[in-house]
């Protein structure tokens, strides 16, 4: 589907006897947030043991891994790539073993400077085993001169710039850092004497864990044989917690940044149909990523809301497309209109963005051949204008609709009688009176954390001038 992407989930467990068991279902509440790799390291206090797999968690682990994954803490990860490229060699966690000992570790984010600190570090001798950008924080710690892992840890990460929620590992301590900005969520949970550190709470729920508080922006915490530590080391930032995640990111049973997804998202919907209103006779919400907006926008204008598309859960990574004999077979297969809903019918499809555009032209186009009598597109947030440094996936700008087309000529190529995106006052508004406390910049194309201007980023911002 034509979506931004996020890019990690972490998961880790301090004080357990079934650390691995219990992080290989942590990741398992947050495939969602990258399927092409999954990763667990595992401490018995002495040694630490990594097993890393491609694909889906499910797929990756046996019984024999988990005999080898031994000890009472576990960290693990899920990555979808962004910096870095694909593949095992750059699957998480990352496990090295330097002067202060074996340490793995977990990152969800982007660090704007670690061309910059990978460059530097290469001409001082180190050697790269991966492409990513993680194993930079990793060669600056094992240099550090400090006498602890704490001093280390706190050397090496005040020298990152960009996006960074991190889940550590070492023989004897479990720790959290996020970055001063905060763009990326991360949790603490208990669950009896055992301390998680998670990117979302639904990963504690699944483990019947409790929600204690998240870990602040700028915070390191160490959970160790004597308890929970605190440690901050960073200047005051102005926090920037990555928006999108409450637009499409999370899950909605997840809490992030202290607010309800599920909440946030159906108040998003709510505000769009206050904006964006409509005579219609039913509401339909392109799954699974716009049912809770199409849940609020139904609410506020009084309609139905009816799955009218039906989506496919099933859809392997890869099929067979057949090539001419069936027409947008590509999105038939995940979703499927239902006739009896959209027959003669006026439909409020409700989505949570528009990427490319390519996806939504689709869908409009299947409803009015399911017999739709008027199809009206609503978008529970503002036209994405600029890509995102700081970790998530995004297409070039050239390749964002909304960077280079008008509201009225992208409801054109969509096919849609009418548009409307949610603006990004209503956006702000929905997330509650904390709403400067986000980053907004793939809709404003204004950044919070300054970003190398080289070779990259200007092919990710260059305009296309002739399609
Ligand atoms: S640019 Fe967009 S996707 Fe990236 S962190 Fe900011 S709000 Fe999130």
């Amino acid at each position: 589907m034509d979506k931004f992407r996020e890019e990690c989930g972490l998961f880790g467990i301090y004080g357990h006897t079934e650390a691995a068991n219990l992080t290989y279902l942590g990741l398992y509440a947050l495939q969602h947030r990258g399927q092409e790799s999954a990763g667990i390291a595992a401490s018995d206090g002495h040694r630490l043991q990594v097993h890393k797999t491609m694909g889906h968690v499910a797929d990756g682990f046996s019984e024999e891994v988990f005999a080898r994954l031994g000890g009472t803490s576990a960290v693990g990860h899920v990555r979808y790539s962004t910096a870095g490229e694909s593949g095992l060699k750059n699957a998480q966690p990352i496990l090295i073993d330097c002067a202060h000992g074996e340490i793995a570790i977990c990152h969800n984010g982007n660090l704007v400077n670690a061309q910059e600190l990978r460059d530097a570090l290469v001409a001082a001798g180190s050697i790269f085993q991966t492409t990513s950008d993680t194993e930079v924080l990793l060669h600056l710690y094992a240099r550090s001169k400090a006498p602890t892992v704490e001093g280390a840890l706190i050397e090496s990460v005040m020298q990152a710039q960009g996006a960074f929620s991190l889940v550590l590992l070492t023989k004897d301590r479990l720790i959290a850092v996020r970055d001063p900005h905060g763009f990326r969520p991360l949790t603490i949970g208990r669950l009896g004497g055992s301390f998680i550190v998670c990117s979302e709470t639904c990963a504690l729920d699944l483990i019947d864990a409790e929600w204690v508080r998240d870990v602040e922006p700028g915070e390191i915490v160490v959970i160790g044989p004597d308890g929970m530590q605190s440690i901050k080391p960073f200047a005051p930032a102005p926090s920037a917690h990555c928006i999108f995640e409450h637009v499409y990111f999370a899950r909605p049973d997840s809490y992030v940044f202290g607010r309800s997804v599920n909440e946030v998202r159906t108040e998003l919907g709510r505000r769009l149909a206050a904006e964006h209103p409509i005579p219609a006779d039913v509401v339909v919400p392109i799954p699974d990523s716009g049912v809770c907006a199409a849940t609020g926008f139904a609410e506020a204008a009084g309609l139905s809301l009816q799955m009218g598309l039906i989506r496919n859960h099933y859809v392997g990574r890869t099929f067979i497309e057949p090539h001419q004999s069936i027409r947008h077979f590509g999105v038939r297969v995940k979703l499927n209109p239902v006739k009896s809903i959209l027959q003669g019918r006026r439909v409020v499809l409700v989505d949570d963005s528009i990427v490319r555009g390519t996806t939504s032209r689709k869908i409009v186009k299947m409803v009015r051949s399911a017999g739709a009598s008027e199809v009206h597109l609503r978008i529970s947030c503002p036209p994405t204008i600029s890509p995102c440094f700081y970790g998530v996936d995004t297409p070039r700008r050239s390749e964002l609709i909304g960077a280079t087309h008008t509201i009225d000529e992208i409801r054109r190529y969509i096919g849609a009688d009418t548009l409307g995106y949610l603006s990004l006052d209503g956006m702000l508004a929905s997330v509650g009176p904390a709403r400067k406390s986000y980053c907004t910049s793939c809709y404003t194309g204004v950044y919070p954390v300054a970003f190398p201007r080289n070779e990259a980023a200007y092919l990710q911002l260059a305009l296309k001038l002739v399609e």
